[in-house]
């Protein structure tokens, strides 16, 4: 019986992109430190944090990489897809246009990550449901179409952030076993 914080049974790394100011930097701080911040300024420096949990018994070391900053088109770089296994391709739900960009952003990651990679499509900020610019079912069809798994979620309220990670961490999981 194994000390999870001691023994690591696998590190997948899982990339965040998307759109600047659709939250990736937010759900990333509420995952790895159950924190969240109104004023984020946009990221710069840190390129992954991690949190290590537990999965069917075996420790998971889960390596989050973040933008830094880099959400112009075709600025991210191969670096930064590269050995990735997993994929958080997040938009706005307030804002059309961060959404009607996804296919962009999923064009760009079929051509640098590997092939098998697993996908989860996020439809942020669900707290502004007042302000919502994206039917829930446009993105559910979309992430039908494109094989994908589809959450929307709050980093602000903590709503389904652990449950988007542990969707991607899982599959991966089950993938490799
Ligand atoms: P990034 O550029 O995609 O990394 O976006 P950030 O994480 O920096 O967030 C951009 C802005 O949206 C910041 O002001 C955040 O506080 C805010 N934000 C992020 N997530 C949420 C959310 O779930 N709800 C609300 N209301 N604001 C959020
Ligand atoms: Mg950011």
């Amino acid at each position: 019986y194994g000390d999870a914080s001691q023994k690591v049974d696998y590190v997948f790394k899982v990339v965040l992109i998307g759109d600047s100011a659709v939250g990736k930097s937010q759900i990333l701080s509420r995952f790895a430190r159950n924190e969240f911040s109104l004023d984020s300024k946009a990221t710069i420096g840190v390129e992954f944090q991690t949190r290590t949990l537990v999965i069917q018994h075996k420790s998971v070391k889960a390596q989050i990489w973040d933008t830094a900053g880099q959400e112009r088109y075709r600025a991210v770089t191969s670096a930064y897809y590269r050995g990735a296994v997993g994929a958080m391709l997040v938009y706005d739900i307030t804002k059309r246009p961060t959404f009607d960009h996804i296919p962009r952003w999923l064009d760009e990651l079929r051509a640098h990550a590997d092939k098998n990679i697993v996908i989860i499509l996020i439809g942020n900020k669900t707290d502004l449901g007042d302000q919502r610019a994206v039917p829930t079912e446009d993105a559910k069809e979309f992430a039908q179409k494109e094989g994908l798994f589809f959450l929307e979620t709050s980093a602000l309220e903590a709503t389904n952030v652990e449950e988007a990670f542990l969707t991607v961490l899982t599959e991966i999981f089950n993938i490799v076993n």
